[in-house]
């Protein structure tokens, strides 16, 4: 048998070994966990994914399965380019046993694999097996232990370890049980010498552990007690990246052949060599580890963002940018380092290849976002430095203004020996988000595992008659419940969660406040009183409510194919939001559309709209939908069976929303305004139905009037008052941003109400220059939950001067003309 070598012969070994051995080889999951899935922000191990088949709540697609894992660890972030090992992005191979083989399977085929293909020395495997717990009522692992001897491991290399360190469980009560891991030894040199040096050893490096084999055989209660569970199971991890250092015989992850593409491209581009100096050590190491996580996160469809995952993605990216203009990189280059990243990987991760496009496009625009400020955020830093400490005020505004993520100058200070006043810091922050984010009421989770699903009939109806299955007080008159049928959209695909209510017999309300999606389940959270579990009760979704978002959903297909026919067919989804009142749209063109092509398009829209197309939907296997030429979305996942909605064969989209049954129930199509969001990217907001006819009479309303004054100004031989032109600039989450010219205050306030109702608005902010000063409105809905005065004053000081005025209506300004950009910039952070 040919010894493997690479990482990608480790890989493909690996797989087809367990398929000889009968496994169903399926590829990795998602980066992102599935949406029952809440017990990390990322995929963090292989046997992640499985866990619905191990908690016997899905049948799993064989009884014996083999993967290799995309994870990532968000814990380890800050320690990575700092020694040899510390990675956030990593594979994982895993061979999984439900209900078949156990202990002697398992220690059999690793043994195998490890002797037979990968050629490891025998005398170097050593193994830890779980050394009992009284706590748990459990001895020490004999079964393990004999099988282990039984193979030909001698009784002093098989090490019994605490449960701290060899028994697995899901962090609480769940399926658990005792796991037996694999050591290589480096040998007695790379140890610390001392006598009880052995695996677990926290004083050196001699031994690595590079397998873990768990037995699930226990269900772990929530009073500590343990019962066997029906059927035992295991689940395996082998770390790809450790492995080929040992079969590489390599000191680091990093000298792997899986980061040689990589590591070579840095170096081409920065001119300095790995191992030249401790910064580019640890910049090629950051730029390594980061640009495959980078182009992976993006690879499954997740975008930069202030919180969650979004939030990781940004530290990585703004890590790996300051890093590589460390050692002399010039920016833009994060586009051409994912490609390194494809070249290296894109064999055994497809999808990478498929989405190269949307990865360039999301890089370089956080990258270029990053740029604008970083130069000045690291003057700022230098100066703050220069006074021996970095003040929580500093490193406030270094993340509110510049965009450095408290970690990064948490970093930046460590290796300079300063210190963060961390403290200060994170009450500036919370400060900080109670003045610009509404948080909306109690946090929400998951509170009924393994209850029985609701079946969801909302595709149909809108009303039905049904029963309160699950039923939990959340204090604060809200509760959770789960219904036995359930007319609610959970919000999902860009559609919004419907809102409702549900109704007992003797009158007594409640409002739906929260829809959670479970995968193929739900949750729903209600205010009100007066309900228990097993209360019949009559849910409604308002036809008020449903049937725009239905016409508005429909409508966003229409927009996407038509765009596609006007523009190209480079245009492609990033991202939507359908709700009852408007629709958004994002997609990728590289420039802002022209007058004609908008009205192209609103024209296009409403031609298949008075055409009455049939809109059919149906569900089929996925290999037919793509046979159907069906539009997959970027950073969507998809099941075995999937739901295809037809506009008579000319849009087919896979989709999970509500639509109409034909193009005209969505009546008139209007295009509210098309802005950009990010480099490559471009916005569409739209209004079908009611709201469109409400606009259009408003418009022909306006027209009225105009033409009347006009023809009182001429009567009167008097030049009108023209209203003030404005140019908008961007659009951040239903927030206009615009600019004038030569308006005072006053009138700058009249332009931002006209602002807000022409272009359907929550809110305006509003810039004008005149006589060298710069004036800024800021016009908010109360919705929105940001104090308008106190934002004002943050963008007023950023110009040099202040602001304030009430919390919906406030006005700054400033005499700093070449801050207004950054001005704008923190303007635009408050809804980000
Ligand atoms: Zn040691
Ligand atoms: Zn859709």
């Amino acid at each position: 048998m040919a010894r493997m070598r690479s990482s990608a012969e480790i890989r493909e070994g690996f797989l087809s070994f367990f398929e000889e051995k009968g496994h169903l080889r399926r590829p990795s999951a998602s980066l992102v966990p599935r949406s029952d899935d809440r017990s990390t922000l990322l995929t963090t191990a292989g046997m992640q994914p499985q866990m619905p088949y191990f908690l016997g709540r899905e049948t799993p697609p064989g009884p014996l399965t083999t993967t290799a894992q995309k994870c990532f660890r968000t814990p380890d972030i800050d320690e990575v380019g700092l020694d040899t090992f510390h990675l956030t992005f990593f594979e994982m191979l895993g061979n999984f046993s439900f209900g078949q083989y156990f202990k002697e399977g398992a220690i059999e085929y690793a043994t195998e694999f490890v002797q037979n293909r990968l050629g490891f020395d025998w005398d170097r495997i050593w193994v830890s097996v779980h050394a009992g717990d009284p706590e748990l009522k459990l001895g020490p692992d004999q079964v393990a232990i004999d099988l282990w001897e039984k193979i030909g491991m001698p009784p002093e290399r098989i090490v019994p370890l605490p449960t701290s360190e060899n028994f697995w469980h899901v962090g609480g009560p769940g399926p658990c049980g005792p796991d037996s891991e694999l050591y290589y030894d480096f040998g007695e040199a790379a140890g610390c010498g001392e006598a009880d040096c052995q695996p677990g050893c926290t004083r050196c490096e001699r031994f690595l552990e590079f397998w873990n084999l768990v037995f699930m055989a226990y269900e772990l209660h929530a009073d500590g007690t343990l019962t066997d569970l029906p059927k035992q199971n295991v689940d395996t991890g082998l770390g790809l990246e450790r492995t080929a250092r040992i079969v590489q015989g390599v000191p680091s992850v990093y000298d792997t052949d899986g980061y040689q593409t990589i590591m070579q491209w840095v170096a081409a581009n920065s001119g300095v060599a790995y191992g030249d100096s401790t910064d580019a050590t640890k910049a090629h190491r950051v730029l390594a580890d980061h640009g495959r996580g980078m182009t992976f996160l993006v690879g499954d469809g997740i975008t930069p963002s202030n919180e969650g995952r979004g939030y990781v993605l940004r530290r990585i990216i703004r890590r790996a940018a300051q890093h590589g203009m460390r050692i002399g990189m010039q920016p833009p280059f994060l586009a051409g380092l994912s490609d390194a990243v494809i070249e290296q990987m894109g064999g055994a991760y497809p999808e990478l290849v498929e989405h190269r496009r949307e990865i360039h496009t999301v890089l370089s625009a956080e990258e270029e976002r990053f740029g604008e400020t970083l130069e000045r955020g690291m003057k700022l830093f230098e100066e703050a430095a220069a006074h021996g400490e970095i003040t929580g005020d500093d490193a406030f505004t270094l993340q509110a203004t510049y965009g450095f993520p408290i970690e990064l100058t948490q970093e930046l200070a460590r290796e300079r020996g300063l210190g963060v006043n961390d403290e200060e810091f994170t009450k500036l922050m919370e400060g900080h988000r109670e003045i610009s984010r509404q948080t909306s009421g109690a946090k929400v989770d998951i509170r009924f595992p393994g209850s029985r699903k609701t079946e969801f009939v909302g595709y149909e109806r809108m009303e039905v008659l049904t029963a309160i299955v699950a039923y939990a007080d959340l204090g604060d008159g809200l509760f959770q419940a789960k219904l036995e049928q359930s007319p609610f959209y959970p919000a999902g695909g860009g559609q919004v969660s419907d809102t409702g209510t549900i109704e007992k017999d003797d009158g007594t309300r409640a409002d739906l406040v929260e829809v959670l999606r479970l995968e193929s389940d739900q949750e729903l959270v209600f205010r009100g009183t007066g309900f228990a579990e097993g209360d019949r009760v009559k849910a409604v979704v308002p036809r008020s409510v449903r049937f725009p978002t239905m016409a508005n959903h429909t409508a966003t297909h229409l927009l996407h194919e038509c765009l596609r026919e006007v523009l190209g067919e480079h245009v492609k989804q990033a991202g939507s939001a359908v709700r009852p009142d408007k629709l958004r749209f994002d997609f990728t063109h590289p420039q802002a559309l022209s007058a004609e092509e908008r009205a192209d398009v609103e024209r296009r829209v409403n031609e298949r709209v008075f055409a009455n197309l049939p809109v059919r939907i149906f569900e089929t296997p996925i290999d037919e939908a793509r046979k159907l030429g069906a539009m997959m979305l970027f950073g969507e996942k998809y099941g075995d069976i999937v739901r295809v909605v037809d506009i008579d064969g000319w849009s087919v989209e896979l989709c999970g929303g509500t639509h109409v049954r034909s193009t005209a129930e969505i009546g008139p199509f209007v295009i509210l305004g098309e802005a950009s969001v990010g480099a490559g990217s471009r916005r569409i907001e739209a209004v079908t139905a009611g709201e469109a006819f409400a606009l259009l009479e408003e418009r022909a309303r306006e027209a009225e009037e105009l033409r009347a004054e006009l023809g009182r100004a001429r009567k009167e031989t008097k030049k009108p008052e023209a209203a003030a032109q404005y140019a908008i600039t961007d659009r951040v989450d239903g927030v206009v941003f615009a600019e004038t010219s030569d308006l005072q205050p006053g009138p700058l306030r009249d332009l931002s109400d006209r602002i807000r109702q022409q272009e359907k608005a929550d809110g305006a902010i509003v810039s004008s220059i005149t006589d060298d000063r710069v004036h800024f409105v800021v016009n908010l809905a109360e919705s929105i939950g940001v104090d308008a005065a106190a934002l004002a004053n943050e963008m007023g000081q950023i110009v040099g001067g202040r602001g304030g005025g009430k919390p919906t209506l406030a006005q700054a300004g400033g005499n700093k003309l070449d801050a207004i950009p950054q001005a704008i910039a923190a303007g635009k952070q408050a809804f980000a």
